[in-house]
């Protein structure tokens, strides 16, 4: 799409000014305590944007003590109306909508983001989101027990205290909001660490928190490195729960330094290597785009990308012949330009990572059907690739490529493809095509998956939890499920003279 195909989109901003590079603790702005600051790039010029505050163990520890005084009972933040927290998550959605433009610009050319899908879908997300999660902040309610005994008793869903939360860069400012609307709905306060990639428009939502009238120390955003901030915010002790969102690897870490320090609460949502299954009888047309899209969205750069296509057999070269096609069709380059339909990964690392990957899908047998290499040389991009043959040991068929790259593998019946799918660490997704509704049913309840999409691909919303089983995560994002990981459940049992039924 681009950003001239749809009447709705404006042309991106043409002077984008980069205001707010400093640690915002306390509703200010600050330096960072080691005096450092890091470069961050644009990755379809390898241009340096600007340069940001790197905040660090020091930097962290003055953000948990503001946000730990705003939540003492008896704070602003503590004694004020649920429903007035939903009023400010509304005002913080409505200034995001009024900077829809500046936002969006910053995240084309921060991100690598197409500029009509960083204003459409990204921000659309992030403004329906929050919306969703302020409806919720004076919705959230315990139940009365009728337990054994005089007595009287209920349960209250309360805020759980200070939060950290790491995101990732893939969809900066989506996640940013993922992780904000829910806390700050249940009356958390957090402390936020955006990717170092990716801290620009995180640090622009800062400045609209102070212009919505959150009390100071709700929201503390620090921008810096993973292992220095972002291991701090895992291992401290006076933080209560840390919700990330990232590969598995560092999963891993952040559980374990939960588990060393104070067994704060851990949410994860981690990577995937998602099955999508295509059937014979499915209507070909839309099962070969939403495959498509579902995997070259983004540059491939998405947890949930489709990136094991099982397509049955006797559909499988035509199906392959027509991905290919498609994938051709893109126009790589500078994301924020009209007609562009392919920006650049989003930095060096993963840009050398997914030619690693390309290098042994063809060592080990695949057939190369296009792409298969960089493309020009400057800027970190990748031709679209699509690989066919591609059988289930190799490196191409089982790691996360984040990147470009399809895989198409063939299927021959209904038992060989679900236990093909299922034959993998991860659990973050999965999609089916068929229009048998009995297929579509054994299908989605069998396959070991958050989330199962039948004739479509990476619908997600609001509404809707979203979370991986097995190595891809714990806990729920988002709808209902997600609201109650911001809260710890009490039980208050109060004795009385006499129940009565
Ligand atoms: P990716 O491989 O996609 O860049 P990462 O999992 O490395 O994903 O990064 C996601 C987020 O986790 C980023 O904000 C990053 O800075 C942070 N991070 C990386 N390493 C650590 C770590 N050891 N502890 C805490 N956070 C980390």
């Amino acid at each position: 799409m681009s950003s001239q195909a749809h009447p709705d989109i404006p042309a991106p901003l043409a002077n984008l000014k980069i205001q707010h590079t400093k640690i915002f603790i306390n509703n200010e702005w600050h330096n960072s305590v080691s005096g450092k600051k890091f470069p961050v790039l644009n990755p379809a010029t390898e241009e340096v944007i600007c340069h940001v505050e790197e905040g660090d163990k020091a930097d962290v520890d003055k953000a948990v003590k503001a946000a730990r005084q705003a939540f003492q009972i008896g704070s602003p933040w503590r004694t004020m109306d649920a429903s007035e927290r939903g009023r400010l998550l509304n005002k913080l959605a409505d200034l995001i909508e009024r900077d829809r433009l500046l936002l969006a610009t910053m995240e084309s050319c921060n991100a690598g983001k197409l500029f009509s899908h960083a204003y459409l879908m990204d921000l659309g997300g992030c403004i329906k989101g929050l919306k969703y999660c302020a409806g919720w902040a004076d919705k959230i309610h315990g139940q009365t027990i009728p337990s054994d005994g005089d007595l009287f008793t209920f349960t209250r869903r309360e805020p759980i205290g200070v939060c950290g939360q790491i995101i990732p860069w893939n969809f900066p400012l989506v996640m940013l909001i993922w992780k904000l609307g829910p806390a700050l709905s249940c009356g958390n306060t957090v402390i936020i660490k955006p990717a170092e990639q990716t801290p620009l428009t995180a640090l622009h939502v800062a400045s609209l928190v102070v212009e919505a009238g959150f009390p100071p120390g709700v929201v503390n955003i620090i921008p810096g490195y993973g292992p220095t901030a972002g291991a701090a915010i895992s291992s401290h002790m006076d933080i209560d729960k840390v919700a990330f969102t990232g590969s598995t690897q560092v999963g891993k870490l952040i559980k374990e330094a939960a588990g060393k320090s104070n067994l704060k609460r851990v949410t994860l949502e981690l990577g995937g290597k998602s099955p999508c299954i295509v059937f014979a009888d499915a209507d070909l047309d839309s099962a070969i785009e939403f495959a498509h899209q579902g995997l070259f969205y983004h540059q491939g750069q998405c947890c949930v990308a489709a990136s094991r296509l099982f397509v049955e057999e006797s559909i499988y070269d035509e199906f392959v012949r027509r991905s290919v096609e498609r994938a051709k069709k893109y126009v790589l380059g500078n994301p924020l330009n009209s007609g562009i339909t392919q920006g650049p990964q989003i930095d060096k690392e993963q840009h050398d990572k997914i030619l690693d990957l390309i290098e042994s899908g063809k060592k080990e047998g695949a057939k190369l059907e296009c792409g298969g290499g960089r493309w020009g040389n400057k800027g970190y991009f990748v031709q679209p690739t699509v690989f066919s043959n591609v059988t289930d040991e190799m490196r191409i068929a089982k790691e996360e490529i984040f990147g470009p790259v399809q895989q198409i593998m063939k299927f021959k019946s209904l038992d060989d493809v679900i236990k093909r799918a299922n034959n993998t660490t991860y659990g973050l997704a999965a999609g089916v095509f068929t229009k048998d509704l009995d297929k579509a049913i054994t299908i989605s309840s069998a396959l070991q998956a958050g989330v199962v999409w039948v004739n479509c691909y990476m619908v997600l919303s609001a509404q809707c939890p979203f979370g991986g089983f097995k190595m891809s995560g714990n806990g729920r994002e988002m709808g209902e499920h997600g609201i109650y990981e911001y809260t710890e459940l009490k039980t208050v049992a109060m004795k009385i003279s006499q129940k009565n039924s």
